[in-house]
């Protein structure tokens, strides 16, 4: 069992390198391996602190998910096909969820990770599997790039190795739409989430409350550090401190920054930084997932940093040159974004912090929020 007060523990695998969904899907680039090379190329990444990620076995999924759709996963890999029964069922095979050479294993792995984490987490300690994050799986559907939900597992996890009151946290540009389904009307997780409005799945109105723990904050386009400031100091920190739970479970999705391609949030990667250190310490089991990040060096760069808060680790100025020679390895095929990257996606981990003002709305639902936690929670 892990010592609450040992070193965190990163749980990776080899399988997210060189796996693609394919050569126009949005998740062709690298990630996970692009946040392993540069965890070790600054020397953060000791064997000690590395776990590789077990494959959930199907009959450890059957806990949330239907056992008719693991068989078709499991199906859609070793055909590499699906039959018209199966992608009308199940989601599969589609533009967003296409079969792919890893269908089955990738997502099984960082499902697998999910688990194992619940279960190092029994007596406390901090746990990042950036490979994790994958909100929008349903039980019986691939959903929105997810074909699992690992944040899902997790929880219940979580659950069955002694917590009992969970906090989700989800910062992706995407609402949760999976992990709503799942522990939306649950009094015993507190779910909070920031999205951008209007955007796929349309999900996670601000009335939405379920059992009183619900809370979803839609914001509008351009979001900055200093509305991610005042959502963190008046909505995210407040609301955990009060629903003091056993475990926290941070979905970090790397999307809402400025450089992803998917949202038009325009945050810096010190406002996802700062948010996991200030939850660091408010609960005695901590995992931190990854998810949605769509560019190539935003996302690799994002993660990294969010292991090196996680340690304490002093982000440097200028990286040395094995990190920058990790960034310099990466490409964006297919992508204007890649045609001319901005230099100091090569020199450093650290965006310049994108301040602004707090528009009224940020305002506005902050306060239609905090007025129901005040008395909920
Ligand atoms: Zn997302």
């Amino acid at each position: 069992m892990k010592d609450p007060r040992a070193a965190p523990l990163f749980i990776g695998s080899e399988i997210y390198r060189n796996s693609s969904y394919g050569p126009w899907h949005p998740l062709r680039v690298p990630r996970v391996s692009t946040v392993m090379d540069l965890s070790r190329a600054m020397g953060w990444l000791p064997a000690d602190q590395y776990i590789t990620s077990p494959r959930a076995k199907a009959i450890a999924l059957t806990i949330w998910h239907h056992p008719d759709y693991l068989a078709a996963l499991q199906r859609a890999e070793a055909e590499q096909t699906v039959t018209p029964e199966d992608a009308e069922r199940f989601g599969l095979g589609t533009t967003a969820n296409p079969v792919y050479p890893e269908v089955w294993r990738r997502p099984a792995t960082s499902a697998g990770a999910s688990l194992l984490a619940g279960e190092l987490l029994a007596r406390g300690g901090v746990i990042y599997s950036p490979a994790g994050g994958t909100h929008h799986g349903m039980p019986a559907r691939a959903n929105g790039f997810c074909y699992l939900n690992d944040p899902v597992l997790a929880i219940l996890s979580l659950r069955r190795n002694g917590a009992r009151r969970v906090a989700y946290i989800d910062i992706d540009a995407h609402h949760p739409d999976g992990v709503e389904v799942a522990f939306g009307d649950d009094p015993e997780t507190l779910m909070i989430s920031i999205h951008e409005q209007n955007r796929w799945p349309r999900t996670g109105a601000l009335t939405d409350e379920g059992a009183g723990s619900l809370f979803n904050l839609p914001v509008q386009a351009g979001l900055n550090d200093t509305e991610m400031a005042a959502i963190r100091d008046r909505l995210i920190l407040p609301a955990v401190q009060q629903f003091a739970p056993d475990a926290i479970v941070l979905q970090c999705g790397a999307d809402a920054v400025t450089e992803d391609p998917l949202s038009r949030l325009c945050l810096s990667n010190n406002a996802h930084w700062r948010i996991v250190r200030d939850l660091l310490g408010m609960a005695p089991r901590y995992l931190v997932l990854g998810g949605g990040g769509y560019n190539p060096w935003s996302v690799g760069r994002l993660w990294t940093g969010v292991w090196a808060s996680l340690n304490g680790f002093e982000i440097p100025e200028r990286l040395p040159e094995a990190a920058r020679q990790v960034l310099r390895g990466l490409s964006f095929p297919g992508h204007r974004l890649g045609r001319n990257p901005p230099p100091h996606w090569f020199d450093t981990l650290r965006d310049a912090h994108r301040n602004g003002d707090v528009r009224p709305e940020v305002t506005e639902r902050l306060s239609h929020l905090t007025a129901r936690f005040a008395v909920q929670v």
